[in-house]
């Protein structure tokens, strides 16, 4: 596996991981996700497969261009806001990753 697609592959992990807790727990489903929910996971890996960052990229959070719409903004806020604190305990490797991931500097791909 190349470094860009690792790098993207570990953010798919975490925020598909962050999306199950908090549909989980917000909306009482356990195996499948909610129509909602399902929608903005197909939203965001849309945006990861065409952020301009690529194998650079920062964690969205973080990102200096957010290519969010609003409505899907103000949607992954309140998963990452339920489920960040939250992941340490159900996904510490992934929670670490995470973070070390946030001190990226965005770059854009070449
Ligand atoms: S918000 Fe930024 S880092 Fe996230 S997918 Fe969009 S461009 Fe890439
Ligand atoms: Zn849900």
């Amino acid at each position: 596996m190349s470094a860009d697609s690792r790098r993207l592959d570990r953010e798919r992990q975490t925020v598909a991981a962050m999306i199950r807790l908090y549909c989980n727990h917000q909306h009482g489903r356990s195996r499948q996700l909610c129509v909602e929910c399902a929608a903005l996971w197909d939203y965001v890996q849309l945006r990861l497969e065409r952020c301009v960052f690529q194998k650079n990229k920062p964690t969205c959070a973080k990102c200096p261009v957010h290519c969010y719409q609003p409505a899907r903004r103000t949607q992954i806020q309140a998963v990452m806001r339920y489920a960040g604190p939250r992941m340490l305990w159900r996904h510490p490797v992934l929670a670490i990753r995470h973070v070390l991931d946030e001190t990226k500097k965005a770059k854009r791909k070449t």
